[in-house]
């Protein structure tokens, strides 16, 4: 290999408005030929990343993730070939560590050392740590409300950390990224700002869950603010030989971008505005366009559901063992109204991917009684079981 090829990725860039490749990096601007009419287009990658760890790039073993069966959630639902897609056994607890490590694995090739995000909290997270794997400084922009868990590990983790303004972040964001040089791992979107890369990570997804089940499943269940992670896996089943699944987007009932849009049958998904649901990570006003279309092309759909509903399915997870946080509550929650007007059949194979863990949003959850101290005797014990019942 001589040093061009060796230098030169495997991969190059597509605009999505006007289809011209492009093989410089600067990636995140989105597509230069568009920017100069006055277009902001997002480029999408071509050729494919590798889905293994670039030599050099850092991991920390992300994918690879367990698919479960819940027995008393598929009976309730009488559905029989229902699978959980744990993603909050990914290292910092999320699918976003799959959109983080493809990232980085594309962009430090470039010479980048230094990485901006703008996050509700697990982005920023995974951002962190996969900074400090990687020996990058990180400025993490975070979203005013974020739980401390997650502020602090991403300041254990090295990275700078300042709160901001939930709808307003993303001016800062983009001031880091275009005035500043710190690259943006951000989301993709079509936006001044944006990441081709990230995406590809999510194809893994696809893959782990067809070698799993041995074929794809007939739907797929997500949790979508921007539907990136949606899109992703998509691309993932899209390169695969045989039947692929309908992609079906689970999302809060004030945060519904990508069910309006669909049910308004535009391309360009609407913009809401700002959502209050409990479902956090999903608190997003506008999907990404590729998200509708992948629904389109897969023949699926979308559904929405209100904060109780989310509440009571990540309640019904948790007693199934599955600690997860309100918004991967969501495809569970959309299942029963799914299944209700046809879009779910009982005799498919269904696959809720459970985005991320609980853990970082204890102070999210609903106020369970305070746990009380007992002496360290017999008898209390017995008294403390007498009085719950469980003697
Ligand atoms: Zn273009």
């Amino acid at each position: 290999m001589d040093r061009t090829s060796r230098n030169r990725p495997a991969w190059s860039l597509a605009c999505e408005g006007c289809g011209r490749t492009h093989t410089a990096f600067a990636a995140f601007r989105g597509c230069p030929d568009c920017a100069r009419e006055g277009r902001t287009c997002v480029m999408q990658v071509e050729g494919a990343l590798p889905l293994a760890p670039a030599p050099g790039a850092p991991t920390l073993g992300e994918g690879g993730t367990p698919l479960v069966r819940a027995p008393r959630i598929a009976a309730r639902l009488g559905v029989g070939e229902l699978f959980f897609k744990l993603e909050g056994a990914n290292p910092t607890g999320s699918y976003k560590d799959r959109y983080v490590a493809a990232t980085l694995a594309a962009v430090l090739p470039f010479g980048v050392d230094r990485i901006v995000v703008s996050s509700t909290g697990n982005l920023g997270v995974s951002v962190a740590a996969y900074a400090a794997a990687a020996g990058m400084r990180c400025l993490f922009l975070a979203a005013s409300g974020l739980p401390r868990a997650a502020l602090v590990q991403a300041q254990a983790h090295g990275a700078l950390v300042a709160m901001t303004d939930a709808q307003r972040r993303n001016v800062l964001f983009e001031h880091a990224a275009l005035e500043r040089g710190w690259f943006p791992v951000g989301l993709r979107m079509p936006r001044r700002v944006s990441n081709p890369f990230g995406v590809e990570g999510y194809r893994a997804i696809a893959i782990e869950v067809a070698a799993a089940l041995g074929r794809a499943p007939d739907a797929m269940l997500f949790p979508c603010a921007r539907g990136n992670g949606l899109f992703g896996a998509w691309r993932g089943f899209s390169a695969m030989p045989g039947p692929r699944p309908r992609m079906v987007a689970c999302q809060p009932a004030d945060a519904n971008s990508i069910e309006a849009s669909l049910r308004a049958g535009v391309e360009m998904p609407l913009e809401l505005p700002p959502s209050t649901s409990i479902a956090f990570s999903t608190r997003e006003s506008q999907a990404d366009p590729m998200a509708l279309r992948a629904i389109r092309e897969s023949g699926g759909t979308a559904a929405s559901v209100d904060d109780a509903a989310i509440l009571a399915a990540q309640d019904e997870l948790a007693r199934s063992g599955i600690f997860v946080e309100h918004s991967c509550a969501l495809p569970l929650a959309c299942l029963p109204g799914l299944l209700a007007r046809g879009a779910l059949r009982r005799d498919e194979t269904i696959v809720c991917v459970l985005t991320a863990s609980g853990v970082r949003w204890a102070e999210q959850m609903p106020d369970f009684p305070a746990v009380p101290e007992i002496a360290p005797t017999p008898a209390a014990l017995d008294a403390f079981l007498a009085a719950a019942g469980a003697g």
